[in-house]
């Protein structure tokens, strides 16, 4: 079974594309470039870990 063996790396490399795609999607949701120096850090960062540039507009922990 030549034709299943080839279907199940097909999917098998569908599934790992889509989880990339949603993974990749998710970190984008969660993060925000940094005005200063152009790296891409979490949304809730406030502040920069490459620059220590700080976040106006993070409200502070509770
Ligand atoms: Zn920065």
């Amino acid at each position: 079974m030549v034709a299943l063996g080839f279907l199940l790396t097909f999917a098998s490399a569908l599934v790992a594309a889509v989880g990339k795609a949603v993974s990749w999607a998710y970190e984008r949701a969660d993060s925000k470039v940094c005005p200063q120096c152009g790296e891409t850090v979490r949304r809730r960062a406030a502040i920069c870990r490459f620059c220590k540039y700080t976040f106006p507009d993070v409200p502070p922990p509770p």
